[in-house]
């Protein structure tokens, strides 16, 4: 019997045979994650019902020296949950208990396959997890994780990192270990968060939750075009205002999310600015005055205010769905993550109304204003001829304009395979080199993800197992140390 069945019948004995999954119709679903132009079938995909099988499974590719990838929910939009060719897809989709709730310490204890919105839900009314991707219906916590994921309430309130207490942790040779942010000595739980993958799989996670605001009052304010819109931005944030969002959409944006949701928003403006102040009411009170004195200083056509929870959600509804919305209007397009310094924003944009000119196709673009994190979506139609590849060169050119203007190659979505080859712009050799040798320290033999966050792979030690040679370096992909 070859290896990889050998393998595969051991997955089985562990996690029950209907939980391995090796059929190419079956493995369909798992060939990408929500950046669907990657794809790749892998030896098997695994779905684990505990950590203990969990630490089984990664145990028994450790012992075949088969590599493997972690799953989350694969909503991912850096391909950082694609399966590596021969390798084993490990899907957390089945560890989504909640272990305990802390309120009196603000801590909830759960498996990393529970959704993100599902903490808010369970610590409401007098809680919530601020971090909130748009994603948050679906995405998984351990996902969250891995991608040190954001969300519009992160400008105030922080990034994923900000909210994780502890970890456990199954490293590729199958050890668990516990990581705690309070304990001294180095952070390793910081660098695990964001890793992507590629230090070990989160088995057990205890989050911070915050305590739920007194009040919330949220406006949407309309613009003629995006500098204005991005003036009322500054204004806001140079007045000492520190809103919990305050979220852009460009016209196409606007028009995609209003075919979708129906939320009300205008069609006759350039740009929609979404401001939301929480914290106690009478200074929320205040400060929201202010706000709307900006904005109209800014030159805002119109101001909105929320009048109850109701109109409040259909607000962010459509700011929500506005990158699934795309698919009304283009048959498909990738969704770009870049960081700005905010006060390049007007700068930017110009350069990607340029770069869409000149590559004759339209870009819409989504913000994250206050971090100045920029979402371009590229547009694009694949039953054209070379346009596929025209969007991803488009999109590759948005984030080297961020780069060049003092930015970063991602805000939150990672960066899997699709950034890795622009590591470099960003990191010197010496930075990779120290980078490497800390992804070594977690997993020698290079088993975790390879071949995702590094521009060339690198392999550490000696592969174990029968094959003794890691797959990437079978295809010439990866180099040895
Ligand atoms: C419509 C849409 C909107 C989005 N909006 C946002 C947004 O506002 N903000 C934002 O930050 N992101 C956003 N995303 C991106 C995505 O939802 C996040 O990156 C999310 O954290 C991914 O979670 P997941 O469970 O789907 O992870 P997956 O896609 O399954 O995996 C992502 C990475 O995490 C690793 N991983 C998964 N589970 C574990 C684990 N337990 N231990 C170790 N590694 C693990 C995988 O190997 C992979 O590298 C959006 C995506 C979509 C499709």
């Amino acid at each position: 019997m070859a290896s990889g069945e050998e393998l595969t019948a051991q997955l089985a004995g562990i996690c029950g045979p209907e939980y391995v999954l090796t059929h190419p119709d079956a493995l369909a679903t798992y060939r990408s994650d929500g950046l669907e132009h990657y794809r790749q079938t892998p030896l098997a995909a695994v779905l684990p019902g505990s950590g203990e099988e969990v630490r089984q499974a990664v145990r028994a590719c450790f012992e075949a020296g088969v590599p493997w990838v972690a799953r989350g929910s694969g909503t991912g939009l850096s391909g950082g949950a694609l399966p590596v060719a021969e390798g084993v897809l490990i899907v957390l989709a089945r560890l989504r208990r909640i272990l305990s709730v802390e309120l009196e310490d603000a801590r909830v204890v759960v498996e990393p396959g529970v959704t993100n919105l599902s903490i808010s839900r369970v610590v409401a009314p007098t809680h919530f997890y601020p971090p909130d991707p748009s994603s948050q219906i679906v995405c998984s916590i351990g996902g969250n994780i891995a991608e040190n994921s954001g969300g519009a309430h992160c400008f105030k309130y922080g990034f994923t990192t900000n909210y994780v207490a502890a970890l456990e942790l199954v490293l590729s040779d199958g050890t668990v270990v516990g990581l705690d942010r309070d304990e001294p000595g180095y952070d390793l739980l910081g660098a695990f968060v964001g890793s992507e993958g590629t230090l070990g799989i989160a088995t057990k996670i205890t989050l911070r939750v915050a305590p739920a605001p007194e009040d919330v009052r949220t406006l949407l304010a309309f613009f003629e075009d995006t500098g204005s819109a991005g003036e009322a931005v500054t204004g806001i944030v140079s007045a000492g205002i520190v809103p919990g969002a305050i979220e852009m959409m460009d016209r196409l944006s606007i028009r995609a999310a209003e075919e979708a949701t129906g939320a009300g928003y205008r069609l006759d403006v350039g740009a929609a600015l979404i401001v939301e102040l929480d914290g106690p009411q009478e200074e929320c009170e205040t400060r929201f005055e202010h706000v709307k004195r900006l904005c109209s200083d800014a030159g805002a056509v119109e101001v909105r205010v929320a009048k109850s929870a109701d109109e409040r959600e259909l607000i962010w509804k459509a700011r929500k769905a506005a990158f699934a919305a795309m698919g009304r209007l283009s048959p498909a397009y990738f969704v770009q993550d870049g960081v700005i310094p905010r006060t390049r924003l007007s700068e930017v944009l110009r350069r990607i109304d340029a770069l869409s000119a000149e590559y004759g196709l339209s870009v819409a673009n989504v913000f994250h204003a206050g971090d100045g994190n920029l979402h371009p979506l590229v547009c694009y139609d694949a039953a054209r001829e070379g346009e596929p590849e025209r969007a991803e060169q488009l999109a590759g050119q948005i984030i080297s304009a961020c780069v060049e203007e003092g930015g970063s190659i991602t805000g939150e979505h990672g960066v899997g395979v699709d950034k890795k080859a622009q590591m470099p712009a960003m990191f010197s050799e010496a930075d990779l080199e120290a980078f490497h040798r800390l992804r070594c320290a977690f997993d020698p033999h290079g088993l975790a993800n390879p071949g995702k966050v590094m521009p060339t792979p690198r392999l550490c030690g000696e592969v174990p197992g029968p094959y003794r040679e890691h797959p990437l370096e079978r295809a010439g992909v990866a180099t040895r140390l």
